[in-house]
């Protein structure tokens, strides 16, 4: 296991509860797509994984949620000072994209995009050109982010994507859990299934996948 000092260089709020932290990577380490930091807690030495949502220029960066009721960690990480240096294990992870041409699609929902973002944005830097696209599930129209990023990935590859907002109905989104989205005619057109979040929304989506018959070897999940 190899460890280095990251950086914190930039901290931005995207919503309420998300934020946007950049790390250097002085030390070049690199990552697969798909792949997560262990970050350890400066003074307990506790350990807490971070999927790396985007790699750009010697910077790794993440999108953490704080979560009010854990543990603290996610806390105490996006409350860190511009310029705070953390111990963390370089990229590791078997929730890599796979390299082949299958189209794909990605399933999402709040900062569970990182992995699937990144898995994206390599799509987008090598050209590839098969189908591609997101389903994303937040709660409400504030807790929106990167929106601008998606619209970005279409002017290069194949992507589209759509959101659901479970607690507010509105013309624009779609209504209810992305789960929703998962039927016959919906996912014909599509060979591979990446999926990240908690385990109850996992198994949903692995079941209703399995039950049209497709293959658990061509579905892809990371859980949080
Ligand atoms: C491989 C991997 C990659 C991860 N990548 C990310 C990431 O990119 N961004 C991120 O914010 N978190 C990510 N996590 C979760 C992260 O490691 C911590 O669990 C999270 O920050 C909460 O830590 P905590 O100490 O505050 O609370 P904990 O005590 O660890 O968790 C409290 C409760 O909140 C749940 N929980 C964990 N993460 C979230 C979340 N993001 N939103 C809502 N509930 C949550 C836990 O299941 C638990 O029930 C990842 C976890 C794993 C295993």
């Amino acid at each position: 296991m190899w460890f280095s000092n990251y950086k914190l260089l930039e901290k931005k709020k995207l919503t309420n509860d998300v934020y946007e932290m950049i790390f250097s990577d002085w030390n070049k380490t690199s990552n697969k797509p798909g792949q997560f930091m262990t970050f350890m807690l400066p003074k307990t030495w506790f350990g807490r994984a971070y999927s790396i949502c985007e790699t750009s220029n010697d910077k790794y960066i993440f999108i953490i949620k704080r979560v009010e009721n854990g543990r603290w960690w996610s806390i105490e990480i996006t409350d860190l000072e511009i310029w705070s240096e953390l111990k963390a294990v370089w990229p590791s992870g078997h929730f890599i994209l796979k390299e082949n041409n299958k189209a794909k699609i990605f399933f999402a929902t709040w900062v569970g995009l990182a992995p699937l973002y990144n898995q994206l944005q390599s799509i987008y830097d090598s050209w590839l050109k098969y189908k591609t696209k997101l389903i994303f599930w937040l709660k409400n129209k504030e807790d929106l982010f990167y929106i601008d990023k998606f619209e970005k990935l279409k002017e290069k590859i194949d992507f589209e994507y759509k959101i659901y907002l479970s607690k507010e109905n509105d013309v624009n989104f779609e209504y209810w859990h992305i789960t929703n989205f998962i039927t016959k005619e919906n996912i014909d057109w599509f060979e591979e299934f990446y999926i990240c979040w908690n385990n109850m929304m996992m198994d949903e989506c692995i079941s209703k996948l399995e039950n049209l018959w497709f293959s658990r070897e061509n579905i892809h999940n990371e859980k949080f």
